[in-house]
């Protein structure tokens, strides 16, 4: 036997699920029960591709006992199982960056962080919610040595060697004083149609069924293996046969996320390649949503039998929010990842599946625009940055951008601009910047006001990067205010510019000769009302705001 010490965060984390005060204990089965999953997958996966694994005969199964006297609930599979090394390091360190930020974003104050949990899949060790010690049994497929490893929180583990007959992982969770919900049948029965009724293996539980004789008296007790969940692949049923809960539910069981999504899309393709798609768009964003290391909410399988759940190529990152599954029909299975990365087949997968997503995504904010306005409050920032880099999908990214504007309250469309732009105007016009106030009240737009033409107000720091660049929408060109062209384009007063010119001659050469290399020009405008004067760009400069940031980036 050996002791070992947890990585710090594990015991900040379980510190956390002792004394939590979350109500949603029961996904402690949830996540077990995937993990169990995963583990078959990733078996099912090396005998189909792998020499060494083909011989080996198993049944994939996964089985739930209870033991009422001694207050266990036990969670077995058959699947790959861990070796010594991979005990240690999955059950003692954290390596996910979505639960190391899920730590990070941690208050101190208890109530708070337990209900982080929920929106967070802290997997194997959310069971310390409800149990006050574990132990897990595992035998590596192909190896001969078995070990237990075991808990009771705090800062360490013990690890042994046992031994166990087949390969395959068993978890034995000995359960708090008043968590004796979880040796029922039922409830536990519940929570697994609940959760992981569609993980694609069955679940076996005993139950107990009793007789009783006239008077009510019991005349027999027999026990029975039951299969308690469907195990079915959900995608693979028929559109027409799945319930609303039963999408949700199965939502629930591959993001982690306890809240419902905001929509889902489920196709099957039958052309030149047959496929399914199952895509979910969530209704919170995720912890991870800035940060470069993202997880993918994706899973790609091949004719049923799962592949990865770790390849961002799968959706281009811009819709890095949305969960789902693909499961593709003319793949090898043993594909490796860089095949992954340049086959012509998940290509055109890839390609249709975007284009489905950004139509869905249009008729929520064609028919629900409450709904469409909760999804763009969450995610229109990353919806922004595909402008800047799919440039197949633009006209259709351009229908999902909403903007602020100088005369409304609100957000704002392209198409409703569009629609309620003035007959002689020829452009779309916008501003950025980092402040909504600033914007509103800046010289740059004194006399659109007071000519009432619309003007965008771009306020956030990716609308500098990518608005430059989209040139037009619909035929209309998109244009910042700061643009020389514009004085032209707003119907610039000539004749009183030519009077002032006069007028001020002097003075403007004056303030040409002080600037000197500071500006390129000083000019008479009319496009002022109030301002005194305001900086603009040349048309054939860069963007005043590209510049900036060529300024920040040191160039
Ligand atoms: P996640 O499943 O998101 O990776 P978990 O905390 O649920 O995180 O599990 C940590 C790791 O422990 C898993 O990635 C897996 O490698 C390993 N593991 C957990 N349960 C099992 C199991 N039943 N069989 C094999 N490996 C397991
Ligand atoms: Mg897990």
């Amino acid at each position: 036997m050996s002791k070992h010490q947890f990585q710090t965060e594990v015991t900040q984390l379980l510190d956390l699920m002792i004394h939590s005060l979350y109500s949603n204990k029961e996904i402690f089965l949830r996540e077990l029960v995937s993990n169990a999953s995963d583990a078959l997958d990733k078996l099912n996966y090396l005998t189909l591709t792998d020499e060494t694994y083909k011989a080996l005969s198993y049944v994939p199964r996964i089985d739930i006992a209870i033991n009422k006297e001694l207050k266990t609930l036990s969670i077995s599979d058959s699947g790959i199982g861990m070796n010594e090394e991979e005990l240690i390091e999955n059950l003692g360190t954290i390596a996910k960056s979505g639960t190391k930020s899920f730590l990070q974003n941690l208050s101190g104050d208890k109530k708070k962080d337990s209900s982080l949990i929920g929106q967070f899949g802290v997997g194997f060790y959310s069971a310390f919610m409800v149990a006050n010690k574990i132990e897990v049994i595992s035998r590596k497929a192909g190896e001969e040595k078995a070990y237990m490893w075991s808990s009771t929180a705090g800062a360490e583990y013990e690890i042994a060697e046992v031994s166990k007959e087949s390969h395959g992982t068993s978890i034995t969770l000995y359960l708090k004083d008043d968590e004796d919900e979880f040796l029922e049948f039922y409830r536990i029965q519940n929570v697994i149609k609940k959760y992981s009724n569609h993980i694609q293996f069955p679940i076996f539980m005993d139950k107990e069924e009793k007789s009783y004789d006239d008077e009510g008296k019991e005349k027999s007790s027999e026990i029975k293996n039951e299969q308690i969940n469907k195990a079915s692949a959900l995608w693979t049923v028929a559109k027409s046969q799945i319930k609303p809960e039963e999408y949700k539910d199965f939502y629930q069981q591959i993001s982690h996320d306890s809240t419902d999504p905001l929509l889902w899309s489920h196709t099957k393709a039958e052309g030149k390649y047959e496929y399914t798609t199952l895509f979910y768009i969530p209704s919170t964003p995720p912890m991870d949503l800035f940060r470069m290391d993202y997880k993918p909410g994706v899973k790609l399988y091949v004719k049923r039998v799962f592949i990865t759940d770790d390849e961002k190529e799968l959706l281009p990152t811009y819709l890095r929010f949305v969960k789902g599954i693909i499961d593709a029909e003319d793949l090898p299975l043993n594909v490796s990842r860089e095949i992954l990365q340049q086959n012509k087949v998940l290509e055109a997968i890839k390609k249709a599946s975007v284009k489905k997503i950004l139509s869905e995504l249009k008729s929520l904010k064609e028919k629900e625009s409450e709904k469409y306005l909760e999804f763009y409050k969450n995610f229109g920032r990353v919806v922004k940055e595909g402008l800047y880099n799919d440039w197949d999908n633009k006209e259709a990214l351009l229908e999902l951008v909403l903007f602020k504007s100088s005369k409304r309250d609100g957000l704002v469309s392209l198409k409703e601009y569009k629609e309620a732009m003035k007959e002689d105007q020829k452009s779309i016009y916008y501003i950025t910047g980092e402040n909504e106030k600033i914007l509103r009240n800046s010289p740059l737009i004194e006399q659109f006001k007071a000519k009432d033409i619309e003007v965008l107000l771009l306020d956030e720091e990716v609308d500098a990067i990518v608005f430059p660049m989209v040139g037009e929408y619909d035929k209309t060109p998109i244009k910042p205010v700061n643009n020389s062209d514009i004085d032209e384009e707003i119907k610039e007063d000539k004749a009183k510019v030519e009077e002032d010119e006069k007028t001020y001659k002097e003075i403007l050469v004056k303030m040409k000769e002080i600037l000197k290399d500071d500006a390129k020009d000083v000019k008479i405008s009319s496009r002022l009302s109030d301002s005194p004067s305001c900086l603009v760009y040349d048309k054939n400069d860069p963007d005043f705001q590209m510049q900036q940031m060529l300024k920040q980036m040191g160039q």
